[in-house]
């Protein structure tokens, strides 16, 4: 059932066909929305390199949206409201992508103003992107009934979401739920931030794909290795992943390791939180009960009072990698409809 986006605490106009648009580290995922909640149409490209700065990344979303626009429009829909656009790191309320580490570094990019000179005048709302996938999932995926949930997507870094006691949770300026930067081990591994230390370097794909090199070159995760093409020095948290799931014994501990970090930085959550329901999306999920029963077990070891309180669930997202799209698409129905001919 989609639920109305007034539910969380989100101001909704009239219905209308939206676009929604994630920019990951990796690739750039854009969808068309019905107003009922049906996927009409999907592009990916990849992303530009980060060397290639802001430019390349405006070259690309403009040419997927014009892409999706005019195959709407070929296809007889002309109720197109408005663009949602989901990314990574600090996003102000005013569209403004104030430092993206895993994207383009520290930079100021009037990501709205500028996209929307772009679409020529199509509204264009600018969100992060796991608070976009939060959205989603709380709506349209793993989050059911519940009024307080957290979200975490893994995947070249951390991204997370917080609803509370029914609401989206923003923050004061809109960086709420960085939870990839809370530090978990003080003077750590150096994180893209420039801190040391942060749950990211511990529990992303971005941190299984670093183990698993390490591993790799002492001579162990030979199965990874061999996806990898051979090369230890080559290994990525997919291939850990694909070996693990293969029945790789190296590629299962790896992903204990990173599920045990995982289960750390939820319970730090919970703590803080007490949602009703955990919810855990982004590429590495994709490795399922090998990584959500280690990080179950931490999680409920280390819970304050574990054994004396209700344990909220650690559950997959179900939207998978199309959440902070759909959420994207879902955000941009808070701006009025505007008409095409
Ligand atoms: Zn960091």
């Amino acid at each position: 059932m989609l639920l109305s986006l007034e539910s969380i605490g989100l101001k909704a106009k009239e219905m209308s066909t939206t676009i929604g648009v994630d920019i990951g580290g990796t690739k750039i995922l854009a969808l068309a929305l019905s107003s009922e909640g049906k996927i009409l149409l999907e592009r990916r490209i990849s992303s530009p390199p980060r060397s290639k700065g802001p430019g390349a990344l405006f070259e690309g979303l403009e040419a997927v949206c014009k892409d999706l626009l005019s195959s709407l429009i070929d296809d007889g829909i002309s109720d197109i409201g408005a663009v949602g656009i989901g990314a990574p790191g600090l996003i102000d309320r005013n569209g403004v992508m104030s430092y993206a580490p895993n994207l383009l570094g520290a930079v100021r990019v009037e990501l709205r103003t500028e996209l929307e000179r772009r679409l020529e005048g199509i509204p264009v709302v600018v969100d992060n992107d796991a608070t976009l996938a939060t959205i989603a999932e709380h709506l349209l995926g793993a989050g059911g009934e519940a009024l307080n949930l957290v979200m975490v997507t893994l995947g070249t870094g951390i991204g997370g979401g917080i609803v509370s006691d029914g609401k989206i949770r923003r923050g004061a300026h809109g960086f709420a739920g960085e939870v990839g930067h809370m530090v978990v081990v003080r003077d750590g591994i150096l994180c893209t931030c420039g801190n040391h230390g942060c749950w990211e370097q511990y529990a992303s794909g971005s941190a299984l794909g670093r183990i698993g090199r390490e591993a790799a070159v002492r001579g162990r995760a030979k199965a990874a290795v061999a996806i990898a093409g051979g090369d230890p020095t080559a290994v990525t948290g997919e291939h850990v992943t694909a070996a693990a799931l293969d029945g790789d014994r190296d590629s299962i501990e790896l992903l204990e390791e990173v599920g045990s970090w995982l289960g750390l930085g939820l319970s730090n959550l919970a703590n803080l939180l007490d949602p009703d329901i955990l919810v855990v999306g982004g590429g590495l999920i994709e490795a399922g009960e090998l990584l959500l029963r280690p990080a179950t077990a931490t999680f409920q070891e280390m819970l304050e009072g574990g054994r004396m309180r209700p344990k909220p669930p650690i559950v997959a997202a179900t939207l998978g990698e199309r959440a902070g799209a759909i959420g994207a698409a879902l955000i941009a129905r808070e701006n009025p409809p505007l008409s095409f001919s």
